[in-house]
């Protein structure tokens, strides 16, 4: 029995629909599911519908990019439901400052002599929040790069020419802010924060004494031994250990739903943790 906590649609910089997903984890043989769209709610009511009717249970989320230390950290937003409340209220303010940002990540590939427009681009994403991989598709699809990787390196990744920062929460306000909306924050692949596996217990002690919920202990990335350790450190903690793909279709090629790379499996246990210490609205 397994689950999935960590998913991307059409809805963000993912190539599926919500509903295709669903399709996708019933074919994983999955019992519970979450959908996890970069800072928008908007997929939430077609993921729950088509899970309903797959006999799949389903978790609304979303992941938010924070600023923590000097560094940038994902935080999974587990029991977040559209329909306001104060951290979707600042989620509208980010998609705007991320429209701005996407304005001038633009405005530099136009400086570097590349053809390309923003209508282009959020053609690209269609119903979704634009992100960095709908740059990418068409940097691609014009011959400026030979893949996504490729489109990162040459322009759009960190310190790249094409590179334009935007608006984050602070992790502390982040974690506050999902609380005060009854949900639950969850760090997001931890590999990436560049703490050595000893660190980690200290880091993630301070952010629980914040509110946080749980890490994402079964990621694709990394290896069996590390994910271990993350459990471990939860049952320590008294959060709660998730886990999911990161899947976004062929935005991120390689990733299936269920299983990451091939070896992830999230035990179904992951699910019913969250759900019993969800608070109560
Ligand atoms: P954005 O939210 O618009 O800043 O874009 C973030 C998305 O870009 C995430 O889904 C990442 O998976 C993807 N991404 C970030 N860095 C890279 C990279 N170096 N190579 C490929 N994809 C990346
Ligand atoms: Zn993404
Ligand atoms: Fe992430
Ligand atoms: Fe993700």
């Amino acid at each position: 029995m397994a689950v999935d906590l960590h998913l991307h649609s059409t809805f963000s910089d993912g190539t599926e629909s919500p509903t295709a997903i669903v399709a996708l984890a019933t074919r994983a043989h999955l019992t519970g599911m979450a959908l996890t769209d970069h800072d928008t709610l908007d997929g939430i009511a077609e993921g729950r519908a088509a899970a309903a009717a797959a006999g799949i249970s389903f978790l609304a989320g979303t992941e938010l990019s924070v600023e923590w230390r000097d560094r940038t950290m994902h935080m999974l937003v587990y029991f977040l439901e559209p329909g306001g409340g104060p951290l979707e209220d600042r989620m509208t303010a980010l998609r705007d400052s991320r429209a701005d940002r996407n304005r001038r990540i633009v405005e530099c590939l136009q400086e570097l002599g590349i053809d390309i427009t923003l209508t282009e681009v959020t053609a690209e994403s269609g119903e979704g929040v634009t992100g960095r991989p709908h740059f990418a598709a068409v940097l691609i699809r014009k011959g400026y790069a030979t893949d996504i990787p490729d489109a990162f390196d040459r322009y759009l990744a960190a310190g790249r020419p094409a590179y334009v920062n935007r608006e984050r929460l602070q992790a502390v306000e982040a974690i506050r802010l999902a609380r005060a909306s009854s949900a639950i924050p969850v760090i997001a692949h931890p590999h990436t924060l560049g703490v050595s596996a000893a660190g980690f217990h200290d880091v993630f002690e301070e952010l629980t004494e914040v509110g946080l919920g749980g890490i994402e202990a079964y990621y694709g990335e990394y290896a069996p031994e590390l994910r271990e350790h993350l459990v471990d450190l939860c049952r320590q903690l008294g959060i709660v250990a998730t886990g999911g793909s990161d899947f976004h279709g062929s935005y991120k090629p390689g990733l299936s739903v269920g299983v990451g790379k091939g070896d992830l499996r999230v035990p179904d246990r992951a699910f019913d943790d969250l759900i019993a210490t969800r608070p109560v609205a």
